[in-house]
């Protein structure tokens, strides 16, 4: 058996996609919308496995970390004082002979003018500054004062209620708030699939220190955050940590560092690591005209805490798995199975049920619903049963539960693995305890 995920070719990874149901572009039926994508029945199984993972590591099994799910559109007055109003923006130019549209730091990917023959170079206008921020209004108005923005990050909220989340869950310095949830860019050119979107989802956390400790929960942040993705299977050759070059950091940064992929089309990003001082609360505290400030209940100190920062992208994390996970294998048959080797955890399904013959699939309906209680199963009663595996290989379920006319006499049936494709006889009285163990001991 041979094994290819050296030449995935994202083309390879978004057919697959769209065609077994993960992630498709939205609006499909109208020619579709730039930068904004649909989750299918499996796509959605994967996410919601990813992100059941971060909060399991980042909030459920510490006691120094707290949740939070707070507003996607909050007061106008957070962007002004976050920065986002004046800066965040990116440097845009347009083509005058083709009208392409581009981020001015990104013009090696326009390709030729198709306007200019004879050059076929693009006649670029100056850059200018373009605001990232999507508006929408609230309430009967539209005008400037009923203005508000979509928000392009999470974390903002995480300071506006640091203080009601620290007080009312009695939490001392140093801790953290995290937050899962949508954010929203008007990206000059999405693309890479849903690797640049308009619309995506973020996992961050903020942890709020003593400013003596910046280096030490930076470190310990970033090794948390590594371990991870190590986790999820992102090995040397595709994980690795950029620290950012003092030029690249924000006025107010002390460090930063972005945890990159190698996907199909380079090294790029998949969470950033930021040490952001005490710029946050005391840019709201300003800004707001409430005391932001705390103080240190034994020495009496009074300070403005400071905050080490995880924000980790959940779009890209799943596309990082894809691309990670897809591989075309040559079986020693000759034939060439796609397979998906998804870490279990996080496989969309975990088990599929197949009656070798239709007319035994009344017991074998009967172990799915058992499984169910327990994990997301599909059943399938349709097809050749070589054919039904392919299709659960292709979308990464590690185990395949074969009934066959034996299973009634002797109470077993057939365990096959996906990525091994070894198979085990086992009592079906034991099934769910035997799967159970294995998701168990790969977590
Ligand atoms: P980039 O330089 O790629 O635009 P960024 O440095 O602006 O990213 P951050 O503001 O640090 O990104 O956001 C944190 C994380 O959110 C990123 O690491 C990424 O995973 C995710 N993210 C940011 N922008 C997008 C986007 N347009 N589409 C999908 N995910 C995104």
């Amino acid at each position: 058996m041979t094994e290819s995920n050296e030449t995935v070719r994202m083309d390879d990874v978004v057919s697959l996609c769209a065609r077994r149901g993960f992630i498709w572009q939205s609006s499909e039926i109208y020619g579709g919308i730039n930068g904004f994508w649909d989750y299918g029945p499996l796509g959605v199984e994967l996410k919601n496995n990813l992100k059941a993972l971060w909060w399991q590591k980042v909030v459920r099994e510490r006691d120094d970390v707290e949740g939070l799910d707070s507003s996607i559109i909050a007061h106008p007055r957070t962007w002004e004082a976050s920065g986002h109003v004046e800066h965040f923006s990116d440097p845009l130019v347009d083509c005058r002979a083709c009208k392409k549209r581009m981020r001015a730091d990104q013009l090696d990917d326009a390709g030729a003018c198709p306007a200019r023959q004879g050059t076929s170079e693009h006649d670029w206008t100056p850059a200018r500054n373009f605001n990232l921020m999507l508006k929408t209004f609230v309430g009967a108005q539209e005008d400037a004062a009923a203005t508000a923005f979509l928000r392009a990050e999470t974390c903002q909220s995480i300071f506006l209620d640091a203080k009601r989340v620290r007080e009312s869950a009695r939490q001392k310095i140093p801790f953290g708030i995290a937050q899962i949830g949508k954010a929203f860019r008007n990206e000059i050119n999405p693309r890479n699939f849903t690797f640049r979107s308009r619309e995506f989802e973020q996992a961050e956390m903020e942890f709020f220190i003593h400013p003596s400790e910046r280096e030490k929960w930076f470190e310990h942040w970033l090794a948390e955050r590594v371990e991870f993705h190590r986790a999820l299977g992102f090995g040397d050759d595709r994980l690795r940590v950029r620290p950012h070059r003092p030029d690249e950091l924000a006025h107010y940064a002390n460090a930063a560092a972005d945890i990159e992929f190698r996907f199909p089309f380079g090294w790029q990003e998949i969470e950033g690591v930021h040490d952001r001082g005490d710029w946050d609360l005391r840019r709201h505290g300003e800004y707001s005209g409430k005391e932001l400030a705390i103080t240190d209940e034994l020495t009496k100190e009074r300070y403005v805490p400071m905050v080490i920062e995880t924000s980790v992208g959940v779009d890209r994390t799943c596309l990082a798995l894809l691309c990670n996970a897809y591989a075309e294998e040559k079986l020693d048959d000759g034939e060439t199975r796609t397979v998906l080797r998804l870490p279990l955890a996080v496989a969309p399904v975990k088990a599929a049920v197949l009656p070798l013959a239709k007319k035994i699939g009344e017991p074998a309906q009967e172990i799915a619903r058992e499984l169910r209680r327990s994990f997301n199963v599909f059943y399938d009663e349709a097809g050749n049963i070589g054919r039904r595996y392919r299709r659960q290989d292709e979308v990464g379920t590690p185990f395949c539960i074969t009934y066959d006319f034996d299973s009634e006499t002797d109470g077993k049936v057939t365990v096959r693995e996906r990525d091994s494709m070894a198979q085990e006889r086992i009592p079906v009285e034991g099934l769910r305890a035997h799967l159970q163990d294995r998701l168990e001991k790969a977590r």
